[in-house]
């Protein structure tokens, strides 16, 4: 089949979730038995998000194949089963730094590189090798239909219709519908700019999408439709639902889906959304709740959390109760009480960069430790576990990582080739790639130990998790560490990595050195965080005795 491409524009507002809505359509597609992908375009200038702070832009998603993305490829691969990869997300910086690179080399033959055509035909070719293979392609592209930085992806993507053909391309705008309180309406004028903006362009928009925070009722989708030259049924109304889970049967009672394969002309099976509707009904019908804190340091931007907090719902979907997630400023933990960590079912340390708020977490991984409350050490999370446990309990008093200092007795966690000059055996295992050069990304493999608490819990000898950090259990302490109680439950596949750890004494202490969260999905769940919230509910039945 032909590939078709739905593209993904936004107006009048940023943050009106152009992802969830790309992410959402697919899911429908997809469970129209559509081999659907989707791409993200983003217009920054940065290569990829991988060095951009947590606080700007959210949390950096790593694919199997060990790209380093935007946040919105988890939500794609949270609403679709197709897995993303490197192909699935590109910055302008990154098609400079090939054309500039290609131009170094003399490839365009004394060419004046301008945007139209080398930008443009750049970005295509991404687009076309990123669908390749797939019957639809839906490509979002980053920020807002006015924006400077976007146009050369937007006259990339009018081009494409004269390319492939208008029948194999459509195009859809997602506008803010505001309600105006004062005047007691809402207001559609927002959005016959936004769509006059996209024309200027010559972008005709095929399908509207209006975000507003009520349902927009049928008169105001006819004038919607009447003003911006969209047929009435392919305007569709997006309210504010309270679960991004509920988007795709909100699309499709609105039979998006049918407008699409009438449009493309597929031939494919009514959707099945019965894995969706399972997913809302064990939202809606929980028998309890339970309250995780998650002590971190990039608390003012939750996105910079948000597959882990999304992995912690998912969780309590497989336990049918509802998680309420409280984020707790690691360095609060440093100078305040620890009451702020008295209420919590469980605690969860996510990964992080760098020494600040390191010492409140470490103080939190000891509280939780000595008062037998469940523990999920996620990367950093893990590191910190082992430096409080060597302190505390191996009798390695000021043990560090010598990610905050350069120089100490006990270098719990250190580099690679740090590791390699203590003992001379272990090797930096993923080298094929430029990627800033240390660090460790992507999806490896981890054998379990046999008769650990993570064997129970995955149910298998043989995981495969991804990875995205520089530093590593130092080996040379290990003896130590094991010694005073602690237990390596998994390896890396040449046994020279500590992938995860665990307390036996403890009624449910985890801790890896990949992160789980990047492969939960609402429809699946992850094993090590339902086995978490279950120990977080355990808990608390025996806090409330
Ligand atoms: N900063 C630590 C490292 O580089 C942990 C990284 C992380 O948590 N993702 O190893």
């Amino acid at each position: 089949m032909k590939t078709n491409y739905i593209f993904v524009t936004g107006g009048v507002v940023s943050s009106l979730g152009k992802g969830i809505a790309a992410a959402s359509l697919a899911a429908i597609l997809e469970a129209r038995c559509l081999n659907v992908t989707i791409i993200k375009l983003d217009p920054y200038i940065n290569v990829d998000p991988g060095t951009i702070s947590p606080i700007q832009h959210g949390e950096v998603f790593v694919t199997e194949d060990g790209a380093e993305t935007d946040l919105d490829l988890g939500h794609y691969e949270r609403f679709i089963r197709t897995k993303m990869s490197h192909r699935n997300n590109f910055t302008t910086g990154s098609i400079y730094y090939d054309v500039l690179h290609k131009e170094r080399r003399g490839d365009y033959l004394g060419a004046t590189i301008q945007v139209i055509p080398h930008i443009t035909n750049a970005i295509k070719k991404r687009i076309i090798e990123g669908g390749e293979g797939h019957d639809i392609v839906l490509v979002e592209i980053g920020g807002t239909v006015g924006d400077i930085e976007s146009l050369p992806f937007l006259e990339a993507i009018r081009q494409m219709a004269v390319e492939v053909g208008r029948t194999h391309t459509l195009y859809m705008h997602l506008t803010l519908v505001p309600y105006i309180d004062a005047a007691g309406e809402l207001k559609t004028k927002p959005t016959q700019h936004s769509v006059k903006e996209l024309l200027s362009i010559g972008i005709q928009p095929d399908v509207l999408i209006c975000r507003s925070y009520r349902t927009v009722p049928s008169n105001e989708r006819a004038k919607i439709a009447l003003f911006c030259n969209v047929l009435e049924n392919a305007v569709i109304s997006l309210k504010d639902v309270d679960s991004i889970y509920k988007i795709p049967a909100l699309l499709q009672s609105q039979d998006l889906d049918d407008y699409i394969c009438e449009r493309f002309n597929l031939t494919c099976p009514e959707a099945d959304l019965s894995e969706w509707e399972q997913v809302i009904y064990q939202q809606a019908n929980p028998v309890g709740e339970v309250t995780i804190g998650i002590v971190g340091k990039y608390i003012e931007l939750p996105d910079a959390y948000k597959s882990v907090m999304e992995a912690l719902k998912h969780a309590g979907l497989k336990n049918s109760i509802t998680v309420n997630i409280n984020l707790i400023n690691a360095q609060h933990v440093e100078t305040s009480s620890l009451d702020i960590l008295k209420d919590l079912d469980a605690i969860l340390i996510p990964g992080g960069f760098g020494y600040r708020g390191v010492e409140g977490k470490i103080i939190t991984a000891q509280y939780a430790r000595e008062n037998n409350i469940p523990y999920l050490g996620i990367c950093l999370g893990m590191q910190i576990a082992i430096i409080e446990f060597a302190r505390n309990v191996a009798d390695m008093p000021e043990a560090n990582s010598t990610e905050f200092i350069s120089y100490c007795k006990y270098p719990v966690v250190a580099l690679i080739n740090e590791l390699c000059t203590t003992n001379g055996n272990v090797k930096l295992l993923s080298k094929t790639r430029n990627l800033g050069g240390t660090m460790r990304l992507g999806s490896q493999p981890c054998k379990l130990t046999y008769g650990s608490l993570a064997r129970k819990i995955y149910g298998h000898d043989l995981i495969m998790e991804r990875h995205r950090h520089r530093y590593e259990v130092n080996n040379i302490f290990l003896p130590q560490l094991e010694e005073a109680g602690l237990r390596v439950s998994g390896l890396s596949s040449d046994n020279k990595l500590v992938e995860i750890i665990e307390y036996p004494d403890h009624p449910w202490f985890v801790a890896s050195q990949f992160h789980p969260e990047f492969t939960s999905t609402p429809r699946d769940g992850h094993p090590l965080f339902t086995g978490f919230i279950k120990a977080a509910m355990e808990y608390q039945k025996t806090r409330k005795k």
